[in-house]
């Protein structure tokens, strides 16, 4: 079952993995290592415990599927010009705003599990959130050439460190990818926002509605929880590393 992380979703930039897990310019030190280590551990067993709730919770079933729930929450929300689609694959869901789709993965848009219905009312969340121009939203929308453009950079000066020309010897160049890991920082901070009020958006609908009773509405809240978590291990993970070039920046400096 896939989680209801919208991975792609209002159409993020692909950052590159490389970016937001850069081996640190000029040197593999150990404290920049236990950051990484901490960060990808903490990932790990985040998303572990949300595969381990989904497949779970896929199992407890509702009347409806996930299409026939995103349908229900855009109409009542007096959404109409809003798509509900099945999209191919796994941790596929996400809202496409260009094209006004909310393209659900095959398992969540056929199945009626409380879970698909979570991830399904997640998505049209974000549907709601850019139909009613949500600030966050139009924010994050806002950062995205700027992220494109500063991982395109930060991914250029890491390779050329990888083939050994050492460019972070030059303070200016140090201080530009502190600058540009700084923007991309910002982007995974500004997503926390985004990603907790799509959820609370789904969870108060599934209330009111009735989608959930309330065991199941307690399962769709904590399968959600994990789903942000995800979210909060990457952005601390970018906070940490962030103040780390910070530092090493300054120390230079002196
Ligand atoms: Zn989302």
């Amino acid at each position: 079952m896939p989680a209801p992380t919208c991975y792609k979703h209002i159409m993020i930039p692909e950052i590159s993995i490389l970016s937001q897990m850069a081996p640190a310019p000029g040197g593999f030190s150990p404290l920049y290592m236990l950051i990484i280590g901490v960060t990808m551990v903490s990932s790990l067993l985040i998303s572990g415990m949300l595969k381990r709730r989904f497949s779970q919770y896929s199992q407890i079933p509702i009347s409806m599927t996930g299409a026939e729930v995103a349908e229900l929450m855009l109409r009542q929300n007096g959404i109409t010009d809003v798509r509900v689609i099945s999209v191919e694959g796994q941790l596929t869901d996400h809202y496409d705003p260009i094209k006004k789709t909310v393209n659900l993965s095959e398992p969540v848009y056929h199945v009626n599990s409380i879970a698909a219905a979570a991830v399904a009312a997640h998505e049209c969340g974000h549907a709601i959130q850019h139909q009613q121009a949500y600030h966050w939203l139009t924010f994050r929308s806002k950062m995205v050439p700027a992220v494109q453009l500063s991982s395109k950079i930060l991914n250029f000066i890491m390779i050329a460190g990888l083939v050994g020309v050492s460019l972070m010897n030059n303070p200016t160049i140090l201080w530009t990818w502190v600058a540009l890991f700084a923007v991309t920082t910002l982007f995974s901070i500004v997503t926390l926002p985004v990603e907790f009020d799509a959820s609370n958006r789904a969870l108060a609908w599934m209330e009111r509605s009735g989608i959930s009773a309330s065991i199941e509405h307690e399962r769709a809240k904590n399968a959600l929880f994990w789903a942000a978590m995800t979210y909060v291990a990457a952005a601390v993970g970018s906070i940490a590393q962030l103040l780390y070039f910070l530092m090493m920046a300054l120390n230079r400096r002196e």
